[in-house]
Formats: structure tokens, sequence, C-alpha cells
């Protein structure tokens, strides 16, 4: 089936409890299937592309990663650690894939969750229409949001990124009073980490008022599952960011007056 405008089921490809990295206190992630955009570091490269269920091969062996869930399974699922939850602080947050890609079905979830009392969390590239944005945001308590490339040319070619979208679905995250914002940056070697993309970044944000963002430093977690799905994982030789190298960002942004926290993983 095509994606399900009513919002009453979803496309995922995996949920993940007791994580500590996505939000406030203990949570269960939600991955949702399908992303704009095609970022060559992409930790999970199988929820690229439309919201379609997509097979790869692991060990020789075809499997279907995605599929299609009710809003009452999912809430099954969240519901099993809520005593975690009342504890931390703690909640559902919807990952991926870019999860506002099914904009009907992630509020729906949100808002589900929001009526049992969990806190809610997305992480999100921005990537999707703004009127698509403005339904789901009201109902998140804590917007993890990716500044990646900031030259239009640059983001359009290597990630297929528009910019000016970006930052209006940016701006109107911060201008919802419901929803706190954390900008996160991942550092991303020969891409996002060039000083002058830096400088656009603490431009951006200062522009807005910000002094506080994420950094999250380049990992190569998701190598294997680029050869599941076929595709050439061309990050394979681009060396971890040093320890310094780390530091002089952080140093940086501190120089600029922000707050760079060394963040968990993208
Ligand atoms: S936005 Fe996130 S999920 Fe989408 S391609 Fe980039 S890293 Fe992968």
């Amino acid at each position: 089936m095509a994606r399900d405008r009513s919002g009453k089921k979803g496309l995922i490809f995996n949920i993940q409890r007791y994580s500590i990295h996505d939000g406030p206190g203990i949570r269960t992630i939600v991955f949702f299937q399908g992303c704009p955009l095609r970022c060559p570091w992409c930790a999970n490269p199988e929820s690229q592309g439309p919201v379609a269920p997509l097979t790869w091969v692991k060990n020789g062996k075809k499997e279907t990663i995605s599929r299609w869930v009710t809003v009452d399974e999912v809430m099954n699922e969240v519901r099993k650690d809520e005593i975690f939850y009342s504890s931390s602080g703690g909640g559902l947050t919807l990952s991926g894939g870019e999860c506002l890609m099914q904009p009907e079905f992630a509020r729906n979830l949100l808002k589900a969750a929001k009526d049992e009392g969990y806190t809610t969390a997305i992480e999100t590239a921005g990537g999707i229409a703004n009127h698509h944005f403005k339904k789901v945001i009201p109902y998140v308590d804590e917007t993890l949001y990716d500044l990646k490339i900031m030259n239009p040319l640059r983001a359009r070619a290597v990630i297929g990124e528009n910019v000016d979208l970006i930052k209006q679905n940016f701006e109107t995250a911060l201008a919802e009073p419901n929803t706190h914002v954390t900008p996160r940056v991942p550092l991303i070697p020969g891409y996002t980490t060039l000083p002058r993309n830096l400088e656009q970044i603490a431009d951006y944000v200062l522009e807005l008022g910000i002094s506080e963002i994420h950094i999250l430093p380049f990992h190569q977690f998701g190598m294997q599952k680029w050869n599941y799905i076929g595709q050439e994982y061309t990050m394979r030789n681009t060396p971890l960011l040093t320890n310094d190298e780390v530091n002089n960002i952080h140093h940086y942004f501190a120089m600029r007056g922000i707050d760079a926290i060394i963040s968990g993983l993208e």
C-alpha cells in the first residue's frame, strides 16, 4: 500500500526500547520508513527514499525490513516501559528516516502518547513541506532538529536538501510554544565540518537568538547496512574525528558565544 493519508497506519522499520540519546529520560524510539534526503553518512540508509516497503539481502537471505503498523500496535509496545517513563521523564521519540514524511501517522502517534501522559520527541531534518510540518509540531515536546550543510547549492547537490525549506521549518518549530527545539549538527568530515559551513551554522543560529546546540561526531555504525541494500558506502575511508578535532569545533562555537554540547549519535 502507498502512504496512508488517514494516518491510521504507518510504515516503520524498527522499534527500539531503552534509548537515552534521543530526548529526555528513557525512551522508546520508532523508526519511520522513508526519507527525502540522501546523506552519504546515513546510519539508516535503508530508510532513504519513498514511504514504501523495502527488502535487503543480509547474509545471503532476502528480508523485508519495514512493516505497516497501527497506532494501537505501536502504543502497545510503548506502554511496556511506562514505569521507566514516569521515573525518568521519558516517553516516545519518532525517528527514521524522516518521521514527518508520514505526517498524519506521526501526529496520531504523538497525540496518543501525550494522551497517556508520556513526553514526545521527534528527530527530524525538516525536509518536508511546511504545511505538513505545522500539522505535527504542536504535539512534540522536544524537537531534535538537524542542521547539516548550509550552502544551498552544495546541500542540494550532496544530500538533496532545500536549505530554504529546512530554515522555514526550523523557524516554525522555534515559533511553536509547545515544543522545545534542540539544533543538532552532525560533524561529518569534508561536509558539515568545513570551516565555512560551521561559520554559516553559527551565523544562522545566532541570528535566531540561539546560544546552545548539540554536535554529534561522525561514526560508521551504518556501514554494513549499505552492503545489505546493495549500495556503496562512500564514507568507508573517512577517518573518525579525533578528540582534538571535536574540541576545536566546540571551541570555535564557544568563541562565537554558542555552547556546543558534544552529544550522542545521529
Ligand atoms: S536525514 Fe537522516 S535518515 Fe535521512 S538520509 Fe540523512 S542521515 Fe539518513
